[in-house]
């Protein structure tokens, strides 16, 4: 009886691999096409200085603009690019579209593109950043890249040879999700990094309690010493903006301020909430021509 149930759940558990593997293929096989029928949209959130909330840039978010479910957020498919070449060709896209974007933003305004380290690896990605940076007259300062340390596990000699060849443009390099990695910290001293973007785990939970609090403030001196750009990401409150402010973060970005925009909320944002605005509308009005 006992053998009988095992080779039960066995068989329901293998029929569920094949659901998963299956679901796997499909979502490959559109998403092949989303790209082709322009169904990628960047959303953007902002990014705001701790000290007057003024914004300072924005962070490109994928989203896949599904004819039947809507906006599908990245962890639904991002993955599933990266089991397969995809993630090449939308990695490809998000830079290139990315800087498209922020050409036509204020010229204070950065733009910052979260890269996967399966595009990192598989293709020379310093080639394809200069290639979207002449194609879009982009300057190179506006642009961060944003990596995860998942990218420095493996084959650290090549890892910092590329990320010289990308600072090496002039670009930003972001270590995302900071302090959630295996060994951030000698992470940072090994690779060289512009900013941090500490991870909104810590943020979230220094609204509780004082360890977390106290961490927190390790980090921020952390980067400061090692003259880095601090991004607190997932700022929720304002008691949260407010204790990160304290502590000399130098941006902030999260729900407080802003949701991720998509690009009807992202031309209302810059024309309302953005100095120097003039710039976006004579650009806006010379794309619709
Ligand atoms: P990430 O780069 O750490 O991006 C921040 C995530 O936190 C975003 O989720 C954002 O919507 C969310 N977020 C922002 N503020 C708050 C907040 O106050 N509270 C909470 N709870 N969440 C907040 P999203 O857009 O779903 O993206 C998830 C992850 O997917 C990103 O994490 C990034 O790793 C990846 N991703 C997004 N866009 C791209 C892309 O174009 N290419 C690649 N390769 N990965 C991407
Ligand atoms: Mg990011
Ligand atoms: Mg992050
Ligand atoms: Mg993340």
């Amino acid at each position: 009886r006992a053998k009988d149930d095992g080779r039960c759940v066995y068989r329901f558990f293998e029929s569920e691999m094949d659901n998963a593997a299956r679901e796997r293929r499909m979502i490959e096989v559109e998403l092949r096409d989303a790209i082709t029928k322009g169904e990628l949209v960047l959303y953007y959130q902002p990014m705001v200085s701790a000290e007057d909330e003024q914004p300072v840039g924005f962070e490109a978010l994928i989203r896949w603009n599904h004819p039947g479910r809507g906006p599908v957020p990245p962890a639904e498919f991002i993955p599933v690019a990266e089991h397969s070449n995809l993630i090449v060709d939308i990695g490809d896209w998000t830079i290139q579209q990315a800087c498209l974007t922020a050409v036509d933003w204020p010229e204070h305004l950065t733009v910052a593109v979260n890269l996967s380290a399966k595009h990192f690896r598989r293709s020379d990605v310093a080639q394809v950043v200069q290639k979207a940076l002449n194609q879009s007259g982009l300057a190179p300062g506006r642009l961060e890249i944003e990596i995860t340390e998942g990218l420095l596990l493996e084959d650290p000699d090549e890892v910092v040879r590329k990320l010289g060849e990308l600072r090496a443009l002039g670009v930003i390099i972001a270590m995302d999700d900071f302090g959630t990695g295996y060994s951030s910290l000698s992470h940072l001293l090994k690779f060289p990094f512009d900013k941090i973007k500490i991870d909104r785990s810590f943020v979230h939970a220094s609204g509780e309690d004082d360890v977390a609090r106290d961490i927190l403030k390790a980090i921020v001196a952390l980067g400061r010493t090692l003259q880095l750009k601090i991004t607190a990401e997932g700022v929720e409150t304002r008691a949260q903006a407010m204790f990160l402010a304290e502590l000399a973060c130098h941006q902030l970005q999260g729900y407080y301020f802003a949701r991720p925009l998509d690009p009807a909320e992202m031309l209302h944002y810059l024309l309302t909430r953005v100095p120097g605005r003039a710039g976006v509308v004579k650009a806006e009005a010379e794309r619709q021509l």
